[in-house]
């Protein structure tokens, strides 16, 4: 099941860090923000987790880029 989640998970892109500290955006280097908006492949680790994991959504200020960090 977690394989599968992954593998859904490489539609997208996708970090996976321990902390957000000093992660920028690796096309331009822009500042990351949180956003509340909960993307498809966030939902679906979370679920295929049974909720122990909790994905963030970030957003490059810049390029509008989107990220996903597991913590
Ligand atoms: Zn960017």
């Amino acid at each position: 099941m977690f394989g599968f989640a992954m593998g859904l998970l490489d539609l997208d892109k996708i970090i996976i860090k321990r902390t957000i500290l000093g992660i920028r955006c690796s096309a331009c280097g822009g500042n990351l923000v949180l956003t509340h908006k909960q993307s498809i492949a966030g939902r679906v680790l979370k679920l295929a987790s049974f909720g122990t994991l909790s994905p963030k959504n970030y957003e490059c200020e810049s390029c509008r880029k989107k990220y996903l960090l597991l913590e």
